[in-house]
């Protein structure tokens, strides 16, 4: 079966760059190891994404921001950071950038489902799963796709099966990274007192809390902590959970109820060495991953779909083969950059909260605290927080695509 593009892995970021170059008209296959998702049930999911501005443009250009269950998803207008350690906070707020919001708080399941439906409808895309990439062979002119039950050819194959990517490794491509030393915990709450459309930040030494806000007086919460911390607040009973993150937030929206469930995830830092080689390319956690702290992770997959499916357009149009590696520089260069300066930019953040040296904690409440008086700089912190920051590909400045 020949192929224009073949992207392993169908999460937030492959079954978008998927469906921007099936709608291009390109002939894509999808290959993903899980299940396609049971229908959405009732209760709150435990993984939700902070959306940006201009990922919602993304996923607007894709036919599938529409598709997705408004009455389930929060908006955020505004935002307070602050150092638990110190008087340092800054508050931000969309109006003073001209902007209705800085963003959304959406469930993964449910940008999920949307793009397998919107996949289901592109003519041009077959999905392959559940199936799993077993070995990569790279020709002149093609490459080739050995799955479980079937083996593909195509021009590009693309690495978007996650941070253990399995693609990436059988391209031979290296990766520096290493451990945060911390585990995010992840629940949903119903608070006492209204959340006010505000994503809300206390930074600790252990790590940051954050509570997103969801519809109703429903919050998402995310508390990166060391792993043995986070292990107890799994272990605990709702009550006690429900007192030791009230207690470690402050009490800012009064007491807390936890609804569903709890779990915990490992924190990585990640970055691949190449984004492209000859006929293939990495794309979202495949490429790096950073710390949630400012849930920018999806947010700058979605940039690398949006980009990589403008090079491969803009080459196929021009006659060109996509699949080159000379063709592809375009998208490493116009993502490693700045993928990374954001990953490194967050790694020193975390490290700058975590400090308890004294000279370090006063810098950084110093530092809020100017931040909060600079209305400029604050500008341009909520325009990259925004995705907005830097050389936008076309997907992420207006929904029209191709
Ligand atoms: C606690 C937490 C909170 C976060 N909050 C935010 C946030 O608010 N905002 C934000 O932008 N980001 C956030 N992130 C980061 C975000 O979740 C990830 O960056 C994002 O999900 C990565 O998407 P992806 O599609 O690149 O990879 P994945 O979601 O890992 O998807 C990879 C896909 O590939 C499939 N796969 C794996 N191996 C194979 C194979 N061999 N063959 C075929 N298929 C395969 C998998 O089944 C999966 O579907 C958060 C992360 C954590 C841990």
């Amino acid at each position: 079966m020949n192929y224009d593009v073949a992207v392993a892995g169908a999460g937030l970021v492959g079954a978008t760059l998927a469906c921007a170059l099936a709608k291009a008209g390109l002939r894509v296959a999808v290959i993903e190891a899980s299940e396609p998702l049971p229908p959405m049930g009732e209760d709150w999911e435990l993984r939700v994404s902070a959306i940006t501005p201009a990922s919602e443009f993304i996923l607007r250009g894709i036919d599938v921001w529409d598709a997705l269950p408004c009455d389930r998803m929060g908006v955020f207008r505004e935002m307070h950071v602050w150092d638990a350690t110190g008087g340092g906070r800054v508050h931000f707020d969309a109006a003073e950038i001209g902007a209705e919001a800085l963003g959304h708080i959406v469930e993964n399941g449910a940008v999920q489902r949307a793009l397998e439906h919107r996949m289901a409808s592109l003519d041009t895309l077959k999905v392959f799963r559940p199936d799993t990439v077993e070995d990569l062979l790279i020709e002149r002119d093609r490459a080739t796709l050995r799955l479980g039950g079937a083996r593909l050819h195509a021009r590009l194959v693309v690495a978007a099966d996650g941070s253990r990517s399995r693609l990436r490794e059988l391209a031979g491509i290296a990766c520096d990274g290493g451990d945060y030393g911390q585990e995010a915990v992840v629940a949903t709450v119903l608070t006492e007192r209204g959340h006010a459309e505000t994503a809300w930040q206390r930074f600790m030494p252990d790590g940051p809390l954050a509570f997103l806000p969801l519809p109703g007086r429903f919050c998402s919460i995310v508390w990166s902590t060391l792993p043995e911390h986070a292990q107890a607040l799994l272990a605990q009973s709702d009550e006690d959970f429900a007192d030791a993150l009230g207690q470690a937030f402050e009490w800012r929206l009064g007491r807390l109820e936890t609804v569903g469930g709890r779990a915990a995830f490992p924190l990585r830092h990640l970055h691949a060495r190449d984004y492209v080689g000859e006929r293939i390319a990495l794309v979202g956690d495949a490429a790096h991953t950073v710390h949630p702290l400012a849930g920018q992770g999806a947010n700058l997959g979605l940039q690398d779909a949006a980009a990589l499916a403008e090079v491969v357009h803009d080459t196929c149009s021009r006659g060109r083969d996509p699949g080159r590696r000379s063709n592809l520089r375009r998208y490493e260069r116009w993502r490693k950059g700045r993928n990374r300066l954001m990953q490194e930019g967050l790694s020193g953040f975390q490290w700058l909260f975590s400090s308890r040296l004294e000279p370090v904690r006063a810098a950084r409440n110093l530092g809020l605290s100017t931040v909060d008086r600079l209305p400029p700089l604050k500008r341009l912190f909520m325009r990259y927080a925004s995705g907005f920051g830097g050389d936008l590909p076309r997907m992420a400045r207006s929904p029209r695509w191709p």
